[in-house]
C-alpha cells in the first residue's frame, strides 16, 4: 500500500475527506489544494529538503498540508495550537525550517518565514509530480515528544513505516474496509491521530475531528458525535473514560459504531467491558506500541470472554513486519519473564532528529542475512503468555497522564525555570494503578503570604514553557526535597509529603 498513490485515485472524488465543527473537504479539493500549495512549498524552499512546520488544530487545512509537503518531498512536523509558544519555539529551533505553514494565527518567530495557508491564492509555480514526492525511505512526518532534558525530542518516520502500519490497521476489525466515518480524538502533534488520520485517508473514509473545545463540554460533544454518526473510533482509554461519565454515551447515540481502536495507555478491564456492554454491536481493540515504533505494533480485540480471562488485559499479538523481544540487558528472557520490551522491523522509527546522543541509547542495528533490521528499547516493561504481550509499567520515569506522555524530569526542568523555584521534584499520584494527576515539591525563594496565590502563579507561570496538562495539578513548598542514600529524589517519599 502507498498512501499517495491511493489518494492520487480518490483525486476526483467528491466524497468527504475530513468534517469539522464548521468546515469540509473533499478528496477532490485535497488533491487539487495540496498541488498548488506543495508547488509553492518547492518555489519557496528550492531544493533545500529541510522538513516544513505545520502549525494548527483540527481545520482540513491540516491535511492540506501535510500532504502538500509530502508531496513536496518534505517531511511535515505537525505542532497543534496546544502547545505553549516556548515549546513551539523549541521546535522550531531545533527543526530550523525554511518555511512554516499555519491555519491558526502563528505570529513571528525570529526570521522564520511563516505561511498563513489559509489565504492561500497561490496559483503557478512549478507542477509537482510523482517523482518529487517523498520516497519510501524517506522521512514521512516528526512528532515531537517528551524528551527527559526538558527539550522534545523528534521522532522520524519514513513514508515506508507508515504505508507499512496503514495497511495492518486496516486490516483489524469485522467491518467494511473502504468509505467509513473515523473519530478523530488525538491532536495531529500526537502519533496516536496517525491511526485515524491515515486509516482515513487510505480508505476513501471521512475523518470526523473533535476540536479541543467540542471535547470539554458533554452537550457538545455528545451533539457532534450524533451528527457524525461514525462507524470507527479512535481514541486513549481516557477520552472514553471521560465519556463513558454519561449514561447517554452508548449505542443510540451512535448507532452504527463498530469499532473502537484504543492506544497509549492502559485499556482496563472496567472501561472494555462498559463499553462492550453500552455498545453491543462493536468490537473493541486494544493496540500498543510507543511513537518511535509508527503508533502501534500488537492488537488483540477484547470481548467479554477475554475481559474475564485476563486482569490486567494484554496489549495483544506482534503484528506482521515486527518481532518484539523481551530482553534482560543484550540477553533475551523466556517466555513468562518480565524484562524490557524491545521493538524491532519495518515501522520502526528511523531515530531521532539531530540526536545522535539519544540514537545511539535507544536505536540499533542488526545485520539478519544481508537484511539490516532497526530496533527501538521502549523503556517499557512487559511479558508474553500465551503469545500475547502483557505491559506493566516503565522502567524509567516516563509517565501517561490522561494519555499523554511524559517525563517526569521534562516536567522538573520546566518548573524550574518558574522564577523562584530552586529545585523540584514530582511524582504521579495513581488510583487503582492509574495516573490522576502530578504533584510537586518545590523549594521555593520566594516569599509566601498566602500559599494558594503563590501555587496558582507558579503554575501560571509554568504554563509559559509547557502544555497544561504538564503542569502539575499540587505544588507543595518544600524546606528541602527527601534524597535516597545514592543522592537521588526519593520518589517514594515524595509520594507521603502532603
Ligand atoms: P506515545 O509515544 O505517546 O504513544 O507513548 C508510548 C507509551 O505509551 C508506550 O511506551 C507505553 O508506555 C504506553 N502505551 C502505549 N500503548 C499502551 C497500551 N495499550 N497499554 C499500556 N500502555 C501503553
Amino acid at each position: 500500500m502507498k498512501i499517495l498513490d491511493l489518494l492520487e485515485t480518490y483525486k476526483v472524488s467528491e466524497r468527504l475527506a475530513m468534517i469539522s465543527e464548521t468546515e469540509t473537504l473533499t478528496y477532490r479539493e485535497l488533491w487539487e489544494k495540496s498541488e498548488s500549495l506543495a508547488a509553492y512549498i518547492n518555489d519557496k524552499c528550492g531544493t533545500d529538503k529541510t522538513p516544513v512546520i505545520v502549525y494548527g488544530h483540527k481545520s482540513p487545512w491540516m491535511m492540506v498540508c501535510f500532504i502538500a509537503c509530502v508531496k513536496s518531498g518534505r517531511a511535515y512536523v505537525p505542532v497543534d495550537i496546544s502547545v505553549p509558544k516556548s515549546r513551539v519555539e523549541a521546535i522550531i529551533d531545533s527543526v530550523e525550517p525554511r518555511i512554516i505553514l499555519a491555519s491558526e494565527e502563528f505570529g513571528a518567530y525570529r526570521d522564520y518565514f511563516c505561511y498563513d495557508v489559509r489565504h492561500n491564492t497561490y496559483h503557478g509555480g512549478t507542477k509537482v509530480s510523482p517523482e518529487g514526492y517523498v520516497r519510501e525511505e524517506d522521512i514521512f512526518y516528526i512528532i515531537f515528544t517528551s524528551g527527559s532534558t526538558g527539550v522534545p525530542k523528534g521522532v522520524q518516520i519514513t513514508y515506508g513505516a507508515l504505508n507499512h502500519f496503514t495497511e495492518w490497521a486496516l486490516s483489524l476489525g469485522q467491518i467494511e474496509k473502504q468509505h467509513k466515518k473515523i473519530i478523530n480524538q488525538a491532536p495531529f502533534s500526537f502519533d496516536l491521530s496517525v491511526m485515524d488520520l491515515y486509516m482515513s485517508l487510505a480508505s476513501e473514509s471521512c475523518l470526523c475531528v473533535l476540536e479541543k473545545e467540542a471535547q470539554q463540554e458533554y452537550k457538545r460533544l455528545f451533539e457532534r458525535l450524533a451528527v457524525t454518526n461514525a462507524d470507527v473510533w479512535v481514541s486513549t482509554p481516557s477520552f472514553a473514560d471521560v465519556c463513558l461519565a454519561d449514561p447517554s454515551f452508548n449505542q443510540k447515540l451512535i448507532p452504527n459504531l463498530r469499532l473502537f481502536l484504543f492506544c497509549g495507555e492502559t485499556l482496563t478491564n472496567k472501561t472494555a467491558g462498559a463499553l462492550l456492554q453500552r455498545f453491543p454491536k462493536a468490537e473493541v481493540y486494544n493496540t500498543y506500541g510507543p511513537t518511535e515504533s509508527t503508533v502501534a505494533v500488537t492488537e488483540v480485540k477484547v470481548d467479554s470472554k477475554l475481559n474475564g480471562q485476563f486482569q490486567p488485559l494484554p496489549v495483544g499479538r506482534v503484528k506482521p513486519g515486527t518481532q518484539i523481544h523481551i530482553m534482560d540487558g543484550e540477553k533475551i528472557v523466556p517466555e513468562g519473564e518480565k524484562g524490557e520490551i524491545v521493538i524491532s522491523g519495518n515501522t520502526v522509527s528511523a531515530g531521532y532528529f539531530k540526536n545522535q546522543k539519544e540514537n545511539d541509547r535507544a536505536f540499533y542495528v542488526t545485520d539478519q542475512g544481508g537484511n539490516l533490521l532497526r530496533s527501538y528499547r521502549t523503556g517499557d516493561k512487559g511479558y508474553f503468555k500465551d503469545g500475547m504481550l502483557f505491559y506493566c509499567g516503565r522502567i524509567d520515569l516516563q509517565i501517561k497522564l490522561h494519555g499523554y506522555r511524559m517525563e517526569l524530569e521534562d516536567v522538573e526542568e520546566n518548573l524550574m525555570k518558574v522564577p523562584g523555584v530552586k529545585k523540584a521534584a514530582v511524582v504521579p499520584v495513581s488510583d487503582n494503578g492509574k495516573v490522576k494527576y502530578l504533584k510537586a515539591c518545590c523549594i521555593y525563594e520566594n516569599n509566601i503570604e498566602d500559599k494558594r496565590r503563590e501555587m496558582k502563579k507558579v503554575k501560571a507561570e509554568m504554563a509559559k514553557f509547557v502544555p497544561d496538562y504538564m503542569v502539575p495539578r499540587k505544588i507543595i513548598f518544600v524546606e528541602s526535597i527527601p534524597m535516597t542514600n545514592n543522592g537521588k529524589v526519593d520518589r517514594k517519599k515524595l509520594q507521603e509529603i502532603q
